[in-house]
């Protein structure tokens, strides 16, 4: 899982690179799949439940799963991009939101934030302690900033497929829920909206908005509890 991680963690960095105003999101997913080759790993994106590309790009009011396509980035825009790797059958899942040139304050906020709060996640994430602190960790730093979690989408455990149990909501109580051990291995993915929490499903099937059409943003990590707590398999 180690080396899959390192792959997202490239993906990350490449995609990262290239967002500027002008740049289509069907560009990133090029360069996503560039590193995937070249690493001889393969996409657990691409067709997955038909979906047709080997990374999520999602723009502004979209909360995730958006489709790459020609649309292009332009200045003020935030992108979150979400993307996945399979080495020798292990899989790593990694998500970001960056900013495209000059972004709002309240944009950079969000982002921030929203960071923050799966930092916060991945913190709780040790032995002994329950899913529910999870989940309460990145709930207690995203709704004290003012923000909203997406509650219909969630984290998950990850190891020979990219989705396994246990879910990993981004809310919770402290204490309750399945304990984590030593060995475990998580995806936590924050969504955070500005605005209410409410999702809407586009027609295409994929793509998740917010209701109101409010900014979101989006970060994830592979994490495994390892000796020393908490290890993170997909930082760049
Ligand atoms: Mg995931
Ligand atoms: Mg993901």
């Amino acid at each position: 899982m180690r080396a899959a991680g390192r792959v997202v963690a490239e993906m990350h960095e490449s995609i990262r690179a290239a967002i500027r105003p002008g740049v289509s999101t069907l560009a990133l997913d090029r360069i996503g799949r560039d590193v995937i080759e070249r690493r001889g790993a393969t996409s657990n994106f691409l067709g997955y439940h038909g979906f047709p590309a080997v990374i999520c790009a999602s723009p502004n009011d979209v909360i995730v799963h958006g489709i790459p396509d020609d649309t292009v980035l332009v200045d003020g825009d935030i992108i979150s991009i979400d993307c996945g790797a399979v080495v020798e059958g292990w899989h790593g899942d990694a998500a970001f939101t960056a900013g495209v040139g000059e972004i709002s304050e309240e944009a950079a906020r969000l982002l921030v934030v929203t960071e923050k709060s799966l930092y916060a996640g991945i913190a709780a994430m040790v032995e002994g302690n329950r899913i529910g602190d999870i989940g309460a960790a990145v709930q207690d730093v995203a709704e004290s900033a003012g923000f909203t979690i997406v509650e219909e989408y969630v984290g998950h455990g990850i190891g020979r497929a990219m989705h396994e149990s246990p879910e990993v909501p981004n809310y919770g109580i402290p204490g309750k829920g399945g304990k984590l051990h030593r060995g475990m291995t998580l995806a936590i993915e924050p969504m955070v909206n500005a605005g209410s929490a409410e999702t809407f499903l586009n027609e295409d099937g994929w793509t998740v908005v917010t209701a109101d059409r409010a900014l979101s943003a989006h970060f994830e990590h592979t994490i495994v509890i390892g000796d020393n707590g908490p290890e993170i398999l997909t930082r760049p």
